[in-house]
């Protein structure tokens, strides 16, 4: 007999972007920063004294949360530090789910399609799930929030620009759900910091008590690696999420890095000005190979590749094949598309080639 819970027996894991071991892959497919952390970032890194290792990180991370609390405009106690943004979904979930429901009573509400760890993250806590699909072009629908009300919906999760379409919802939009929704809003900011607004205004000016922020270093500030991300919201929020975290949820490194990332966010900046410069170029090469690129305010685009080339499927492969890696979903209304990261210039001319390599084929058999 099993000695684990049948939730977690009957569990599908998460399956994570493949991380291949030869340094020479071009890696497209899970959305790390092409370009490295920057200088002032490393230097925090490297000034860690042994000392500090010797000891217990500080507990509360206070040190950063005055930081990014001046750096947002609120107080250091509308600030969570956790490890990666996925330790906060996970949070949330924890504190914010009751375990044990029946299905359709309560638990997470979420968009389809999006981020596929959330509902693993709420089968583990054995909380159910309500899947409000999203419209054609991946906006969300305006019932959104009463038909979680109506499944009783304590939590629900909206990742914001979305992903995998690259969606960035607008802020009426996102305050309109958290005013009608009668649960916590958890807005997944990990790509905000290619977007041209987020939603900070629904806790700093509106003072939202039911929205949390959802913020990550592994995609805007190079440090996938590294695991360190916050939320934001209503100090009561706060402390009770604050309260399930584990102790010394976050470690030394990781804090002295993410202070330093956010005290000279001009180096990261200069990152995401040229990501978004290699999306405009990105997406008019597509396009003009017959792919159709939807609109994209992260650092990724979602492609649905022209009916004369080979399926998404088979073009991923050939990708593969040739070292360049993609994200593929076999899911609902993305198996005919391909996730692309934008890499650097040189990276991205390479994954051009190799289609125009790809598509040639395809295009003389006609
Ligand atoms: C990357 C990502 C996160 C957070 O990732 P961490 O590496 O744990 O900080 C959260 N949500 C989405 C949709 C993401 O893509």
């Amino acid at each position: 007999m099993p000695y684990e819970r049948s939730n977690i027996q009957k569990l599908a894991a998460y399956t994570p972007g493949e991380q291949p071991d030869q340094s020479s892959v071009i890696k497209l497919n899970t959305n790390e920063n092409p370009y490295p952390p920057g200088e002032a970032v490393m230097k925090a890194i490297a000034s860690v004294a042994a000392e500090q290792l010797r000891k217990y990180p500080p507990p509360l991370a206070m040190g950063f949360r005055k930081v990014a609390a001046q750096v947002h405009g609120i107080h250091p106690a509308q600030v969570l530090a956790t490890n990666g943004g996925d330790e906060l979904l996970r949070l949330a979930i924890t504190v914010f789910c009751e375990p044990g429901l029946g299905q359709g009573r309560g638990g997470l509400g979420v968009a389809e399609p999006s981020y596929s760890l959330y509902p693993v993250l709420a089968s583990i806590q054995d909380t159910p799930v309500t899947r409000v699909p999203l419209r054609e072009d991946f906006s969300l629908p305006a019932d959104f929030a009463a038909r979680l009300n109506a499944a009783g919906c304590t939590l629900a999760m909206i990742v914001n620009p979305h992903a995998p379409s690259g969606r960035l919802e607008p802020l009426e939009t996102l305050q309109a759900i958290a005013r009608e929704f009668k649960g916590v809003l958890l807005v997944d900011e990990a790509y905000v910091d290619f977007a041209p607004h987020d939603a900070l205004p629904l806790i700093r000016e509106q003072g939202l008590s039911n929205v949390l922020l959802l913020r990550s270093f592994s995609k805007g500030y190079s440090l996938a690696g590294l695991r360190f991300g916050y939320g934001m919201g209503h100090a009561d929020l706060i402390a009770a999420l604050d309260k399930a975290r584990d102790s010394y949820n976050t470690d030394i490194l990781s804090q002295a890095a993410a202070t330093a990332s956010l005290q000279h966010r001009d180096e990261a900046r200069k990152t995401w000005q040229a990501v978004i410069q290699q999306r405009n170029w990105l997406t008019k090469e597509l396009a003009g190979r017959g792919f159709v690129v939807l609109p994209s305010d992260t650092n990724f685009v979602l492609a649905t590749p022209p009916a004369s080339a080979p399926a998404a499927a088979s073009l991923y492969q050939s990708l593969k094949d040739r070292g360049i890696f993609v994200r593929y979903f076999d899911q609902d209304r993305l198996r005919d598309k391909l996730r692309i990261t934008l890499g650097t210039p040189d990276q991205n001319k390479a994954l051009i080639n190799a289609l125009d390599a790809l598509l040639r084929p395809a295009a003389a058999s006609r």
